[in-house]
């Protein structure tokens, strides 16, 4: 059975090995202990979580320095403080429950606050709601997990943007729907584009989380995907008149060939906030 964790034995050998910049002695060591190619890639790329010791899930930049994030711990913390907390509403509870437990960094974490915000300006008003910009002076984003303090880092994002719907019965509902989307979205482009191949979705895995929108799409007639489609349907139908005498040049057969380049350095992902 492939290993899909650390078992005892690895983690007493290599618990205290920095894992950057390693020895050729200790690099052949994790070769020789972590099999499983994605687990040592984590190992490598993010460290080990100083409370399990199983290789985090993320390691990201931040003005901060770096910030360390593992799933499972996270998620363990997360949901031993659901009952501390609630918005009022189920929906907008388990949209926030199910992306704590869900997050493999800090950037994909959404949390329930009560607090007041200060120099609050409207931006825009639509017909389902207003959009303003905010200040809150002291820290309020979440970071990571301080082991030493046994509390939450957390910074200040400076201004931000605040959404006050009306109270229409369907809205908040289509609102989280849409925000939902947006974050399982963001997580298939990003997986999409990783460096390292080995981490990008397999076409079976890229069908079923498509799956999802799809069916909203055709299906689900409440969903914004349904609504969008249909649009862009009438859109297409009312203004495309199709491509008339289409001639393919006799020579033009285009085939692929690997290209061997010797040297190159290995892929890195881009920081998504510098893209
Ligand atoms: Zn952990």
């Amino acid at each position: 059975m492939e290993e899909s964790k650390f078992s005892e034995e690895v983690i007493e050998q290599i618990k205290d090995i920095i894992p950057w910049g390693l020895s050729d002695e200790n690099n052949l060591l994790i070769d020789k202990l972590i099999l499983n190619d994605n687990l040592k890639t984590r190992y490598k790329t993010y460290g080990l979580c100083r409370e399990c010791y199983q290789p985090n899930t993320s390691c990201d930049t931040s003005d901060f320095g770096y910030v360390y994030w593992c799933q499972s711990c996270n998620a363990t913390r997360f949901e031993q403080d659901f009952k501390n907390w609630t918005s009022g509403d189920h929906h907008v509870d388990e949209l926030v429950q199910k992306s704590q437990l869900k997050a493999k960094n800090y950037k994909e974490v959404i949390e329930w606050y009560n607090y007041q915000f200060e120099d609050v300006k409207t931006l825009i008003k639509d017909k389902s709601g207003i959009t303003y910009t905010a200040s809150w002076y002291g820290d309020l984003c979440m970071l990571e997990w301080d082991y030493v303090r046994n509390s939450w880092k957390r910074y200040n994002p400076g201004r931000v943007i605040l959404r006050y719907l009306h109270d229409e019965p369907d809205n908040p509902v289509e609102f989280l729907k849409k925000v939902e989307s947006r974050i399982a979205m963001n997580d298939i482009i990003q997986r999409c584009w990783d460096a390292d191949p080995s981490n990008r979705p397999n076409a079976n895995e890229l069908y079923s989380l498509l799956y999802k929108f799809g069916f909203d799409a055709f299906f689900v007639q409440s969903s914004l995907a349904y609504r969008q489609v249909l649009e862009a349907y009438k859109i297409n139908s009312s203004s495309f008149t199709g491509i008339k005498d289409i001639k393919l040049h006799p020579q033009a057969v285009y085939t692929s060939k690997l290209l061997t380049f010797k040297d190159l350095p290995n892929p890195q992902n881009a920081d998504v906030d510098q893209i």
